[in-house]
């Protein structure tokens, strides 16, 4: 009889956004496909990675203190991801870590773990699903479209830790796509550090693609996408004026009719400090036309308070904005200095008490925006995909107009038995407060 070898276990604590998330399931999909084993504690791992984020100064300390509890619970620590650009940082307080290797460098991941505990191979035991291992829950993944950022906002320091924009090819994405949704997967989010840049630094390169050509372009990537049948919703477009040629396809219902622009701000002063697109008036007049095309849109948007040089008649620019643009859901980050950030040498720092007073009032006026958007949906009947049911007639789920994680959710009542996570329904909306919907269910 073959004795089969116990697996080494790996440790895997995954910080920062989306985009890591993928980087995590895409080396974990690797090390399962070599034998490995993952383990839930740093105390039953042979090693562990810690994938980290250096987004923020904050960000990167709490990847310095993932680093020391997995030294502390295990000893044996391989860093990557976005802090490991910056190698000197993470050595000068743990010196101890066996590797840190920087982002998107899948291999050398793998060869430190390979050098850490070498892998048992075992034919037997060596089965990868075919649509890798996800993080996520089964019924939605994120879709990584390319790497790094041809822009160069002055806040931001992603271009400088990964690089310029790095597209991959379509039908790599397509495949990818296709296979996560033959696997059962119902939502895809396409995700990049500027999605309606695809394809510019391979020339919008053309590849097979079910008997076709297809471009490694926005539309025709979003348009291939929308034939997979399942939902596909837009993250981090910028407001190019070709972002409009994809609406026709949310009008037809094949993507989501949902797409999340960071804006950052609207006074074109502070947006030109910030080195990124100023024309707020062409926005506004964008987002109107947007809506006649597809009434159903809902805009998701991200801004900045307390940008250096940023005056209170810039903010009352962005208030006006706001009240505006009516966007459906909108976070905010009063600004912080990021080290290496061009930003940092821009005169006029607002103070903290400051920035906290704009960032009240900016949410004060955005909240009853949302909140009137979510009253404006009781009596309507909606879509809902299932999120987590409780076995006992309740279960979460959300609209077209919710991505996971970041907005908000629909709570349900009367769900049937057979109803399970990744189903889509049809359920009454009865009630709504700031963030979520209540809602009965009424069909399947
Ligand atoms: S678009 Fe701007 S904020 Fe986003 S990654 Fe690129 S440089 Fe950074």
């Amino acid at each position: 009889m073959k004795q089969v070898k116990t697996a080494p276990k790996v440790g895997m604590v995954s910080l920062g956004c989306p985009k890591a998330l993928v980087d995590s399931e895409r080396i974990m999909t690797q090390l399962r496909s070599e034998g490995y084993d993952f383990s839930p504690t740093h105390e039953g791992a042979d090693v562990v990675i810690v994938n980290t984020c250096g987004f923020l100064d904050s960000a990167k300390e709490e990847s310095l203190s993932a680093i020391g509890d997995a030294l502390q619970g295990n000893g044996r620590v391989i860093v990557t991801g976005c802090m490991g650009a910056e190698p000197e940082q993470i050595e000068k307080v743990h010196p101890s870590v066996l590797a840190i290797t920087g982002p998107q460098q899948y291999e050398d991941v793998v060869n430190a773990v390979h050098r850490a505990v070498p892998p048992v191979h075992d034919p037997y035991v060596d089965l990868v699903p075919d649509q890798g291992l996800r993080l996520t829950p089964r019924h939605y993944a994120y879709l990584k479209i390319s790497e790094g950022c041809n822009n160069r906002c002055t806040f931001c320091i992603i271009p400088k830790l990964r690089g310029d924009l790095v597209s991959r090819p379509v039908h790599h994405v397509l495949f990818e796509a296709e296979k996560l949704a033959l696997a059962g997967v119902k939502e895809l989010l396409v995700i990049s550090q500027d999605t309606s840049a695809y394809g510019i630094d391979i020339k919008y390169a053309e590849s097979p693609w079910k008997g076709k050509r297809v471009r490694a372009k926005f539309y025709d990537m979003c348009e291939a996408l929308g034939e997979m049948g399942v939902w596909v919703r837009l993250h981090y477009v910028y407001p190019y004026p070709h972002v409009d040629d994809v609406l026709p396809l949310m009008a037809a219902g094949k993507i989501l009719p949902y797409l999340d622009i960071p804006f950052q701000h609207a006074s074109p002063k502070v947006l030109k400090a910030m080195k990124r697109p100023g024309n707020v008036d062409k926005v506004l007049e964008r987002v109107k036309k947007w809506r006649e095309m597809v009434p159903e849109l809902t805009l998701r948007s991200t801004f900045i308070v307390g940008f250096p040089g940023e005056t209170e008649e810039d903010f009352e620019i962005l208030l006006d904005f706001l009240r505006e643009a009516q966007l459906d859901r909108v976070g905010a980050f009063k600004y912080e200095a990021v080290q290496g950030a061009p930003a940092n040498d821009i005169d006029g720092a607002v103070p903290e008490e400051v920035k906290q007073d704009r960032y009240d009032r900016f949410m004060e006026v955005q909240q009853e925006i949302s909140a009137a958007r979510l009253q404006a949906k009781i009596g309507r009947t909606l879509k809902i995909i299932i999120d987590e049911v409780d076995g006992e007639g309740g279960a979460d789920g959300r609209s077209m107009a919710d991505a996971p994680e970041i907005d908000g959710k629909v709570y349900l009542r009367d769900v049937p038995a057979d109803v399970q996570q990744g189903d889509i329904i049809d359920a009454l909306v009865e009630d709504a407060d700031e963030y979520d919907l209540y809602a009965v269910v009424v069909g399947k």
